[in-house]
């Protein structure tokens, strides 16, 4: 039976030969399969018509209902620009089978909001993240260097301080619990662009290189880097890569994943769709290695947190286990790992 993401596929596949508009509408449908809440080929076996999925029009749905006819053979070779992607669909399948692991699940560690590149304000993504019954989320929003994503400076990161602390004053948002955070734009030497002593003063700090991610060449020295770097705890989506659009960096992984359980450090499983970075197959390396796994988003609007999903399957499917797993931790554990990281 054919998967969303091997559908994605096969449009992708089909965008490449073709042109225009019609490979506009290919490219934008690959990347909706990632999201659409059922898979294609159960909801043509109930007798649903594949129009109701999202960017799904006539044409597509005809390219679509082809190959869910005649399947194509030769799925497996599938180029590293779009390997290793798992679908929302056969991410909750693989959830259901063990409602544990998405019990254990406290929190969400990168969004996010209005004061970057965000849809939402802090108090709209802390109420969507109540819904989902979340103990705490950590703000994440991009720093000074970034300015093509609106990234804030000290002051802006002052003035967010005072927002986030009213918000959990007035607990507007019965238990969860607003962390203070950044997504720290690093270069390649793995620094980061915000003063130390605001940083200092944040929940928990994210890290992440947003520059240099087309080179080929190794790039171990600036994980170790950014690892090293006291001013960050979690490596935010490691790789760089999204999906049919850039492979992502080459490094000597179980280098890095060997420097970050030693450290004690963090790399994410950044799960927007188009990211799903770390995937399933870094992933088992960062098991051997035992290093710390932490779970987020990268939500840019209040509805993307249930993206959590593709994060928490890669996880499982990767066996990591459940207490290398910083979102799983209660709010006073994770505070205290962040204290032992700043000691
Ligand atoms: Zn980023």
């Amino acid at each position: 039976m054919l998967t969303n993401s091997q559908l994605a596929e096969l449009l992708s596949r089909e965008a490449d030969q073709a042109e225009g508009v019609r490979q506009r509408a290919l490219r934008r449908a690959a990347r909706s399969a990632f999201l659409w809440p059922d898979a294609a080929v159960a909801l043509v076996q109930r007798g649903g018509a594949l129009t109701e999925l999202h960017g799904v029009g006539p044409f597509i749905a005809s390219q679509l209902q082809r190959w869910i006819d005649d399947p194509p053979a030769a799925l497996d070779d599938v180029p590293l620009i779009r390997r290793d992607f798992l679908d929302l669909a056969q991410a909750r399948a693989v959830l259901d089978a063990q409602p544990r692991w998405r019990e254990r699940l406290r929190g969400d560690l990168q969004m996010h909001t209005q004061w970057s590149d965000g849809s939402a304000t802090v108090a709209e993504m802390a109420a969507a993240a109540a819904e989902r019954g979340y103990e705490y989320i950590a703000i994440t929003d991009h720093t000074k260097g970034l300015s093509i994503a609106g990234g804030i400076d000290e002051t802006q990161m002052a003035q967010q301080e005072a927002e986030i602390e009213a918000l959990n004053r007035e607990a507007l948002t019965p238990r969860v619990t607003v962390l203070r955070s950044a997504e720290l734009n690093l270069n390649t030497r793995g620094e980061g662009d915000m003063d130390r002593r605001c940083l200092a003063q944040l929940d928990i700090v994210l890290g992440s290189f947003h520059s240099a991610l087309r080179t080929k060449e190794d790039q171990t020295e600036r994980y170790l880097a950014a690892l090293r770097n006291p001013e960050l705890h979690i490596v935010g989506h490691p790789r760089g890569r999204v999906y049919n659009y850039r492979a992502g960096l080459m490094a000597d992984w179980p280098r890095v994943f060997a420097e970050a359980a030693k450290l004690d450090k963090a790399v994410e499983i950044d799960s927007y769709p188009d990211r799903q970075d770390l995937n399933v197959e870094l992933l088992k390396l960062v098991r051997c290695a035992g290093a710390r796994v932490s779970l987020g988003t990268d939500a840019h609007h209040a509805w993307q947190l249930e993206f959590i999903d593709l994060g928490l399957a890669a996880a499982l499917k990767a066996k990591i286990e459940p207490d290398r797993i910083i979102n799983f931790l209660p709010l006073p554990d994770l505070k205290r790992w962040v204290s032992s990281l700043r000691r």
